[in-house]
């Protein structure tokens, strides 16, 4: 039996170790050969660009060797899949190597799209790639008063990241002694602060409390970077003095390329994660277009009923397990203060007040990441 992850990613690999530890025989006597394919030699903690734009990370440290995570007895090789042809379950490589496969894991991710946006590359800062970050916290070093504006595109990975983004700004203002100088102003493409109801009634009395401005129905149209204005396809304009846009995301090229799926989106079975129409292939995390947040922990949760039902197909046949559309996320509520929200396809998350402890907690998180993606969390 012959498994071929392609993505080394998050959801790629807490599945590929789980299931070297689950297939630990098999893998010995060679029944069972797991292979990962990957664009980068690297793994990066994508949660921590957020410390990195202000000035409480630097991007080394972010990063562990991709080798050194995976369990021994996992072929990996730093080879982008290029050509997907799921008819004949091969896929070929930028090399030119063909791997054939009895199954196959799809877990590519996505990638920021500003260029959909005009003007949006030039004109806004965002801490959504490790340059960015970096040059996002040089600019919030320098500005010392104006107007602050974010700008959200969708979909995006980790929709929690523009309120905390917020909170964030309004801590580090306060910090410098100078949030009276700086007005932030958050826009967001639909009727409310936020796309998960619960945190939007949560979140507007902790904007209020922190004269944080907004306008929702604000859906990004273009940026003009000389004027430093933003317009929205509704009509209206902020000026801004330094613009932060989380830009809108896509899949990967490389799956637009073979038709796998319109946006980069893979049309995947929202409880087995079979890509549909095909029983031996599995998608997982941000590439999927299922109706859950593009997180780490929906690709982690992803990658445990993946692995769990992988191995007991070989096992015994059949799957176990149905995904229920689990998603954790932490909350950042500042510098020193988090929250947290659980929610799955059926409940909707129900938020605690924020609290000193549950930022350590993600604080320790930030570390503990690295025991998670082996799979020993
Ligand atoms: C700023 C920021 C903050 C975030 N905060 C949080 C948070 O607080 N909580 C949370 O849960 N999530 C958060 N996320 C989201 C989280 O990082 C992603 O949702 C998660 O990494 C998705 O996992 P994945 O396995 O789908 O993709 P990724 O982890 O992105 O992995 C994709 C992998 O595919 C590989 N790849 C790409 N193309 C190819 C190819 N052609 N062939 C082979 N391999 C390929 C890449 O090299 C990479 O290894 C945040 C993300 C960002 C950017």
């Amino acid at each position: 039996m012959r498994i071929l992850i392609v993505g080394g990613g998050t959801g790629g690999t807490i599945l590929a170790n789980n299931l070297a530890r689950r297939l630990a025989s098999e893998i010995r006597s060679r029944k069972v050969k797991l292979t990962m394919l990957s664009a980068s030699d690297k793994h990066m903690y994508q949660p921590g660009l957020l410390y990195v734009a202000f000035g409480q990370m630097t991007p080394d440290q972010l990063y562990r060797d991709q080798q050194s995570l995976l369990e021994p007895g996992i072929d990996f090789h730093v080879d982008p899949a290029e050509e997907f042809q799921l008819d004949n379950n091969k896929v070929i490589t930028k090399s030119g190597k063909t791997h054939e496969y009895d199954m196959l894991v799809i877990a590519t991710g996505s990638r920021i799209a500003p260029e959909q946006i005009p003007g949006m590359s030039e004109g806004a800062d965002t801490f959504y790639s490790e340059a960015g970050a970096v040059k996002m916290f040089k600019r919030l070093r320098e500005i010392e008063e104006g107007t602050i504006a974010v700008a959200v595109g969708v979909p995006h990975k980790c929709p929690i990241a523009p309120v905390e983004l917020v909170f964030a700004l309004h801590d580090y203002f306060t910090a410098k002694g100078i949030r009276d100088k700086i007005k932030i102003k958050y826009h967001y493409p639909i009727g409310r602060i936020h796309t998960i109801a619960n945190v939007a009634t949560w979140a507007k009395p902790e904007f209020d409390r922190m004269g944080i401005e907004y306008e929702t129905l604000f859906n990004v149209k273009e940026v003009d970077p000389e004027n430093k204005v933003v317009r929205s396809e509704e009509g209206t304009e902020t000026k801004y003095d330094m613009l932060i846009a989380i830009p809108p995301h896509t899949g990967m090229e490389v799956v637009e390329k073979n038709n796998l799926g319109t946006g980069g989106w893979i049309p995947t079975d929202r409880h087995r994660l079979t890509m549909e129409g095909y029983d031996n292939v599995y998608v997982l995390g941000d590439t999927t277009n299922l109706p859950v947040s593009k997180t780490g922990s929906a690709a982690h949760f992803e990658a445990e009923v993946v692995a769990e039902n992988i191995a007991s197909i070989i096992k015994i046949g059949i799957p176990v397990r149905d995904y229920d559309g689990k998603v954790y996320c932490f909350i950042e509520t500042g510098h020193d203060s988090a929250t947290h929200a659980m929610f799955d396809y059926k409940n909707p998350p129900d938020l605690k007040p924020s609290s000193k402890p549950m930022h350590w907690f993600k604080m320790a998180y930030n570390q503990m990441y690295w025991s998670s993606v082996r799979g020993l969390l």
